[in-house]
């Protein structure tokens, strides 16, 4: 884990950016417990997980003050097992979803916290808006007082060559600010999660805030 916390602080002071600035996950899906006990002894305070059911039986047998990101493609009758320890979801992806969100928030009495989760890559395997799609949902937040929308997540390509991975974060970055200018005042689009173990780096010196890593702490790459 401290080999991949220089990695990105380096990619980031190669990039002229404040590595303060970037949040790391843990993506702890699939993960034993004790393996994420592990990483909180050393320091680790943010985890990922991808399925409402998992993180339901982890998160009460952690510390309180685990921080817990939501990855994951939700369905519709699973965000009622959301709650208020979820911080922050990264896969609102489809208009449906954040309907429910709104109907399951004005419930709890609570406004959750996303990012919408957007398919640059165009790939037909993924979740995710497609570009064109995100001025209008952007439009439509306002609509839904208890989904607060704080910026944009995005998967890379699989197995993309760094030049190809680069494009698609960059894109990410620059519609970011295009979005920006068009949305409706209050919606602050600061955060950009995008970049993984193969491609964390490229990720870093192209803007992320937040990068998702699972496999490089866990198979004892690091
Ligand atoms: C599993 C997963 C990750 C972590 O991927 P690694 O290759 O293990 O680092 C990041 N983001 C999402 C959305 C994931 O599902």
């Amino acid at each position: 884990m401290e080999k991949v916390r220089r990695k990105i602080s380096a990619a980031a002071l190669q990039a002229g950016r404040d590595p303060a600035a970037i949040r790391m996950l843990m993506v702890s899906k699939t993960q034993p417990l004790v393996r994420i006990e592990e990483a909180y002894q050393e320091g680790q305070r943010l985890f990922a997980e991808n399925r409402i059911q998992e993180w339901r039986a982890k998160a009460p047998q952690l510390p309180e003050d685990c921080e817990w990101h939501f990855i994951g493609r939700i369905q519709l009758n699973k965000v009622k097992y959301l709650d208020r320890s979820m911080a922050l979801i990264h896969s609102l992806d489809r208009f449906e979803l954040l309907r429910e969100l709104e109907r399951q928030g004005r419930q709890q009495d609570y406004t959750w916290t996303a990012l919408i989760q957007v398919n640059i890559a165009d790939d037909s395997a993924k979740a995710g808006l497609a570009t064109q799609e995100v001025k209008d949902f952007l439009e439509i937040l306002p609509d839904y007082p208890h989904v607060r929308v704080t910026g944009l997540m995005t998967i890379g390509r699989w197995g993309a060559s760094e030049k190809d991975a680069r494009q698609v974060f960059r894109e990410l970055r620059l519609r970011r600010e295009a979005w920006q200018k068009q949305a409706p005042p209050g919606i602050f689009l600061r955060e950009l999660s995008m970049g993984m173990s193969a491609d964390y780096e490229i990720a870093v010196k192209e803007g992320a805030s937040i990068v998702r890593i699972g496999r490089e702490i866990f198979e004892g790459l690091d």
